[in-house]
């Protein structure tokens, strides 16, 4: 059995809680100690039952509760040896901050956690795969293209999250600065509508039966854009199988990662809400 929630999506904190056979993980920490021990409190997780935190990167939405709360429960933090030196996690406050190499599978109690590198302009950012027993979730926010190597891990999982961060002319139109769109639009920027289309009608492994869209900016994208370019994108790729939906900056419930062909009867097009 492996299950995920989102926890808290987009720029004002990022979090997942996955759960297998016993163990559980956070990945990354976004939002502050104290809210995030409350929102594990209200899916009924006690703070103290995480066994790791694994950070995708150090941009403060990922990594901003990640040391008060190691500090404040006796957690561990996984992420990269460029992760671990950009946020600022020293290492008098972090004891047993454990460097991850990408590519190299990490085991923490039933869960196994692949960390694969993806472009952003962080210093050493990844994306994740976990694994339990032979169901895998895939789990990839802020990047700014589709690599081989991340297509060639989501492959594998039954279940993906994947940012869908902006709709092209939203951002060209909106409020942001002509820096901050260049940046966004760049290859090691966050992904578009569009993008992760593209990575759905082609990328996804025949037995993945459920993706989440994340980290929507609630500026520069609406939630029906970004849920319509994906169902179009799966309806193109035949994979009328796949049930997609929208994690809400405030998180969903609890998602089973189960092969396609076993999952409950696809409700698409609904909003995941509480
Ligand atoms: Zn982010
Ligand atoms: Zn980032």
């Amino acid at each position: 059995m492996l299950r995920f929630r989102v926890l808290g999506s987009g720029s004002s904190g990022n979090t997942t809680l996955v759960e297998g056979d016993g163990t559980r993980i956070l990945i990354d920490a976004g939002l502050g100690p104290r809210e995030l021990a409350e929102r594990l409190s209200a899916t009924g997780v006690d703070a103290d039952s995480i066994s790791a935190i694994f950070v995708s990167h150090e941009h403060t939405d990922h990594s901003r509760g990640a040391a008060g709360f190691s500090r404040k429960w006796g957690v561990r933090i996984c992420g990269t040896s460029g992760t671990y030196a950009a946020a600022g996690l020293g290492a008098a406050e972090i004891e047993g901050y454990d460097v991850l190499e990408p590519g190299v599978p990490r085991q923490v109690g039933s869960l196994t956690v692949l960390g694969v590198p993806v472009p952003h302009d962080a210093a050493a950012p990844l994306a994740f795969v976990v694994t339990c027993h032979g169901r895998s979730l895939g789990h990839a926010t802020d990047f700014g293209h589709i690599g081989r190597g991340l297509v060639e891990a989501f492959r594998r999982c039954d279940a993906v999250l994947v940012e869908s961060n902006y709709d092209p002319d939203m951002l060209r139109d909106g409020p942001y600065p002509w820096s901050l769109k260049e940046r966004i639009l760049g290859p090691f920027g966050h992904l578009s509508n569009g993008d992760v289309g593209r990575l759905l009608e082609k990328g996804l492994g025949s037995h993945c039966s459920r993706v989440v869209l994340a980290h929507l900016s609630r500026k520069n994208n609406h939630p029906e854009l970004a849920l319509m370019s994906s169902e179009e994108a799966l309806a193109r790729g035949r994979r009328t199988d796949v049930q997609v939906t929208l994690a809400e900056p405030d998180g969903t419930g609890w998602i089973d990662v189960r092969p396609a062909g076993t999952a409950a009867a696809p409700t698409r097009g609904q909003l995941q809400l509480f």
